[in-house]
């Protein structure tokens, strides 16, 4: 039987005619070598920002369905145009919408969960000999709305067509050559890894590194795919996300990320009883807003701050919602800062080693960066940084735990 693999380009890999060309060419070479090609696609370059721009100058609040309706245009133009630059070369292709390949998710526009995907089209028109390309971050719920999977979501989108189509890889290409310790971008001596985890990936992704989207590794290491993210711009090969081995657990941290998404929210003098913390948060969660880091001191006079964090593009939904409860809680009035920045060490082997903390907080305390928020888990540490502190934080701590020196 012929070889099925499913390949992702993202927005950096399409960002003008060219390079569409140029994944065209790719793909072809895969035909040429007797794959069966399903291919995902992102929208060109930074065409997904400038419609949200767009919405933005109208309200500050758009409705989240129209706001599906008009981002899932820019998947919609890549794909059409990465499907005539196939035919150049002579080969078949068809390109498909998410609702038209029976991506089916839940109703959470701009942020909606894949609930089924049917495989039927796509398995006909490969059996036709034709490369099936997927318009990305898309599908639809089962009242026939568009939905979008969340920023990244292109990504989501290839894990679930390679965990139905139980393809044989899965590639994600982007604009860099795998996965860094650090953004390669921000710490010019960040290392490429040949492998992570699923679990350091996670971390990593929810952390900040854009890029791959958090639930499309939650996904992949659900299903066990292995996920080669690689390069467009080389034939190199990239960084493989896959199950831990044991040689992982030996460098303690493997990653240092970087978040500039989200803003703080404090509620001042919120009165120590319970049930308060449970009413914000209740009321939150009711309108669909994650809560990032909470930190809640003990309080020495009866009451006490709460801060937390959510994405600066929930802010304004969040401060209204929360508002309409201070007053009824006895507590005093909210506070928000957009200006922060979230550092993280990511690294399996922090289970086993002690001091990372302790060595985390000396580097930055050595470059005199204030430390606002600390968060642990099993394997990573985050602490809340000033906005323009956040790069050179990354760098310190890059330093600090010499993630430049190698790893396998
Ligand atoms: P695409 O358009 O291909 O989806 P993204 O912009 O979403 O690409 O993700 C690629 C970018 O992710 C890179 O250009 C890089 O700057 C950034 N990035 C952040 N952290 C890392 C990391 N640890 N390793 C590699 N790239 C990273
Ligand atoms: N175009 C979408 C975004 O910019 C999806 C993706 O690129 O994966 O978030
Ligand atoms: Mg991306």
């Amino acid at each position: 039987m012929k070889k099925l693999i499913v390949q992702k380009y993202g927005g950096s890999s399409v960002a003008n005619i060219d390079r569409v060309i140029k994944v065209a060419e790719r793909i072809v070479s895969y035909c040429d070598k007797g794959y069966d090609v399903v291919t995902v696609v992102s929208a060109l370059g930074d065409t997904t920002d400038e419609l949200l721009e767009l919405a933005a100058k109208i309200s500050k609040s758009p409705s989240e369905r129209e706001l599906d309706m008009l981002i899932s245009t820019g998947e919609q133009v890549s794909m059409a145009l990465l499907a005539m630059a196939v035919h150049k070369f002579g080969r078949e292709a068809i390109s498909f919408t998410g609702a038209q390949v029976g991506i089916i998710t839940d109703s959470s526009h701009t942020k909606a969960r894949i609930i089924d995907v049917n495989t039927k089209k796509v398995r006909s028109e490969l059996d036709k000999g034709k490369v099936v390309i997927v318009a990305g971050f898309q599908g639809t719920n089962v009242a026939q709305d568009i939905t979008t999977l969340g920023r990244g979501g292109s990504d989501m989108t290839a894990v679930a067509l390679a965990k139905v189509l139980k393809a044989d890889a899965c590639e994600i290409y982007t604009d860099v050559d795998g996965i860094y310790t650090a953004d390669p971008r921000i710490v010019k001596d960040a290392r490429k890894l040949n492998r992570i985890s699923y679990e350091e990936m996670l971390e990593l992704a929810s952390l900040g590194a854009q890029v791959m989207q958090a639930r499309s590794v939650e996904a992949a290491g659900k299903f066990n795919i292995p996920v080669h993210v690689r390069s467009s711009f080389s034939g190199r090969k990239g960084t493989l996300i896959t199950k831990e081995v044991k040689a992982m657990e030996d460098v303690f941290v493997s990653g240092v990320a970087l978040n500039k998404t989200e803003a703080k929210i404090t509620i001042c003098d919120v009165p120590d009883k319970p049930g308060n913390a449970a009413r914000i948060f209740e009321e939150v969660a009711g309108h669909n807003i994650n809560i990032d880091m909470i930190i809640q001191n003990v309080s020495r006079t009866g009451a006490t701050d709460v801060s937390f964090t959510v994405l600066a593009t929930d802010l304004a939904k969040t401060l209204k919602v929360v508002k309409k409860r201070v007053k009824s809680m006895g507590a005093e009035n909210v506070t928000f800062d957009k200006d922060i920045a979230k550092v993280s060490v990511v690294g399996i082997g922090m289970r086993s080693h002690s001091g990372v903390a302790a060595k985390m907080f000396k580097a930055m305390a050595e470059r005199k960066i204030n430390i606002e928020m600390i968060s642990t888990s099993e394997i990573k540490i985050s602490c809340v940084v000033k906005k323009s502190d956040g790069e050179a934080a990354v760098r310190a701590l890059h330093k600090a735990f010499g993630l430049s020196r190698k790893r396998g």
